[in-house]
């Protein structure tokens, strides 16, 4: 059965259905205007906003007030003193190549070309790599593609190339830039330069900006280049960032890299690389700059005397942040929290990343206040939050996160992330927890059934298919360190037709609103849909009498990553037979999980013990937790999900076993690897065991 309020009739919870809240889900919905999420983006993208800027506080407290105007329960500013890194004014960054004199020939651009009508903005930060060492390497390039472990792999193992001593240039995409610099050091480089090829930053047929939406020449991504693996401010890892708090030295800094970094966009990339020599790499290897790309080591005869110099002189600086936490205070269940958080920091004007997201949080909290005012109050708390400096390391969301884990940890129900609310303009794309895959799928049929898309692609929302969520984002604290359901939505491209990574002008200084207005949501329909979503979410969470948290579609998502691993681990038969490699105990946790998660729901439909079972359920995420962490990961610890140990963006499903098999085939002692691969497997079966008890009635 599919209608109009039909929010409630389906598989999860039936008996819910209740005319009052579909009402106003229904207003709060309708509220959310296209022009008022234009007349949010228009305001806060005026001005550059870096986190640890004056600009962002001022956006802070412009926030702050708007929210309490909106008419929130209450509005705070939260601070916290992170480490932030910022280039040297007077001593500027930039790459050269010099001859044998030593004398610089060639010098990378210091700037992005401003776009027309920013001429007189200052405080415009220059490209530069936040957190890179600081240091004058000299010496030949390396050109290793995108930098990833597999890239390494084949440069190392396939053509015999090695980096140590030498400067990497690889290309921007595919992964996390912080994975290509650990990759970098790994191998053993003494800087690495990365630069945005046209093959991954520009669509065909589409004009650079401001023409077009495609990355012009001179066009360079900024970007933090940590391998923080979750513990937030580098200096205070597990605790927050408060003025009493310790800290650890620079030298003793989680994730901090150990030689210099720096990104260049495609006109200064073609100066670099047409004059390198050595072999000729395999064709996957090659961009679209119209050179041969040469692997190196270094530049081809003629040119054989000159070196490649990186000067880089970027500070490491304690920096006051500012979060903003707004909250509607629940009327049954003060004391149960629905978390919408989305950061306000920008490199530059932030006019997609993260405004378009920060335009739509701010609808949605001024269509919730409007609904307080006609004498609605939702079930559940829900707390809003603008966080600071997500750009440098998820810092913001992660340091409250540790200020308030054992209140979250309790009381926490589901957090929504709610960065760009664009990266394309095809279709909707939402990334969540598997327990959030039903009330997503009926969500977004029907916000796609009442709004009118141009493309009525909005309601694909397949759940046999990957939702996985990886990281890069400020949901990380959240649903992968403490356990709490979490999901993203976003406007999203065309994987298949578009196979640029990100967004050409991602982390630019052409991210403005212009580009948003002129190009990707010109009526802003697609911002108003993404708001409906991301709004739909937190009113069903906060508001619906029973949790709309589905343990089935978890056990089937468990059973689908248990085939999976389990397959990775069959491609070498004859060690699983040598040391005894079964999965049957994680299948038979399976197993017990899908009973106990098919016995719960059934119960769910009868019986009448809500508060006991919602906390069933909102504690069901919270124990896939173990305390111990992934292997070198503390921070996580989520043992179904984590970010891909070799890509921040990507999420792994039974992240242990995958790490444990990863490249076992090379491993030097494969009996230690496959015993390790054998504790991880029973590390899994247990937790998912211990989880199936949660769902069992307490007595
Ligand atoms: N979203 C930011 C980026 O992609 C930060 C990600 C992170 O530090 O995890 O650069
Ligand atoms: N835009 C990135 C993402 O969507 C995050 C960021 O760079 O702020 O994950
Ligand atoms: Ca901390
Ligand atoms: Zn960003
Ligand atoms: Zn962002």
């Amino acid at each position: 059965m599919v209608c109009a309020v039909g929010w409630f009739a389906k598989p999860t919870h039936p008996n819910t259905a209740n005319i009052v809240s579909s009402k106003y889900l229904r207003e709060f919905l309708d509220e959310m205007q296209p022009d008022q999420i234009r007349e949010h983006l228009r305001k806060f993208t005026r001005l550059p906003h870096l986190a640890g800027t004056e600009q962002n506080l001022k956006y802070a407290e412009q926030i702050m007030k708007e929210w309490q105007e909106f008419g929130l329960d209450s509005v705070e500013m939260v601070p916290y003193d992170v480490l932030l890194s910022y280039p040297n004014k007077s001593q500027p960054n930039y790459i050269a190549i010099v001859d044998q004199l030593g004398d610089e020939v060639f010098n990378t651009s210091l700037a992005e070309p401003v776009p027309e009508g920013y001429e007189d903005i200052s405080n415009i930060v220059p490209p530069y790599s936040a957190f890179s060492a600081q240091g004058q390497p000299e010496g030949d390039l390396v050109y290793v593609n995108y930098g990833r472990t597999e890239d390494f792999f084949q440069l190392e193992r396939e053509m015999g190339i090695n980096v140590t001593g030498k400067i990497v240039i690889v290309r921007y995409g595919r992964i996390f830039r912080g994975n290509k610099v650990k990759n970098a050091i790994l191998a053993g480089a003494k800087g690495i330069i990365m630069f945005s090829d046209p093959a991954d930053y520009w669509a065909a047929g589409v004009q650079p900006y401001p023409d077009g939406w495609n990355l012009p020449g001179g066009g360079a991504q900024r970007g933090n280049v940590l391998n923080l693996n979750g513990a937030g401010d580098p200096l205070t890892p597990g605790y927050p960032a408060k003025e009493y708090s310790y800290r650890f030295s620079l030298e003793d800094g989680v994730g901090l890299p150990k030689i210099p970094v720096h990104p260049i966009g495609f006109h200064d990339a073609v100066h670099l690389l047409k004059n390198m020599g050595g072999q000729i790499p395999p064709n996957n290897w090659k961009g679209g700059l119209n050179i041969s790309y040469r692997i190196g080591p270094g530049f081809t005869d003629d040119f054989k005397s000159q070196k490649v110099r990186m000067n880089i002189h970027t500070n490491n600086q304690v920096t006051r942040i500012y979060n903003v936490i707004g909250r509607i205070r629940g009327a049954l269940e003060p004391d149960r929290y629905v978390i919408l958080g989305g950061h306000r920091d920008a490199w530059v004007f932030g006019g997609i990343d993260p405004m378009s997201g920060a335009a739509v949080v701010h609808e949605t909290v001024r269509s919730a206040g409007r609904l307080l005012s006609k004498g609605w109050r939702p079930r559940r708390t829900i707390i809003f939050a603008s966080w600071d400096a997500e750009e440098f390391g998820l810092l913001g969301s992660t340091e409250w996160a540790e200020d308030n884990a054992k209140l979250l940890q309790e009381r926490a129900v589901a957090y929504i992330n709610a960065d760009s609310a664009i990266e394309g303009m095809y279709t909707l794309r939402v990334d969540c927890t598997p327990s959030l895959h039903t009330l997503v799928y009926d969500l977004t049929k029907q916000v796609s059934r009442f709004i009118h898309m141009q493309s009525n692609n909005i309601c694909e929302f397949d759940r046999s298919k990957k939702h996985f969520l990886g990281s890069g984002s400020d949901f990380e604290a959240y649903f992968i360190r403490l356990g709490i359901a979490a999901g993203r939505a976003r406007y999203t491209k065309n994987k298949k037709t578009e196979r640029y990574s990100s967004y050409p002008v991602y982390h630019s200084v052409y991210e403005t609103f212009e580009i948003v207005e002129k190009f990707y949501d010109p009526t802003f329909r697609r911002l108003q849909a993404v708001a409906q979503v991301r709004g739909g979410l937190i009113f069903l969470l906060a508001d619906s009498q029973l949790l709309p948290l589905d343990a089935n579609q978890y056990a089937d998502s468990l059973r689908k990553y248990a085939q999976s691993i389990m397959q990775l681990a069959q491609r070498h038969p004859e060690e699983m037979e040598t040391y005894e490699v079964s999965f049957d105990s994680l299948f038979s946790a399976v197993e017990n999980f899908t009973v106990a998660a098919r016995d719960f729901h059934v119960r769910l439909q009868t019986l009448n013990r809500v508060r006991v079972m919602n906390d069933q359920l909102m504690y069901l995420e919270r124990a896939f937790i173990d305390p111990l962490g992934l292997p070198g990961r503390p921070f996580y610890r989520h043992v179904i999900f984590a970010p891909s140990s070799h890509n921040k963006y990507a999420g792994e499903s039974f992240p242990g076993i995958y790490d444990a098999l990863f490249d076992i085939e090379n491993s030097a002692d494969p009996e230690k690897a496959w015993e390790e691969v054998k504790r991880q497997i029973s590390i899994a079966a247990f937790t998912i065991h211990a989880a199936a008890m949660t769902l069992i009635p307490p007595a």
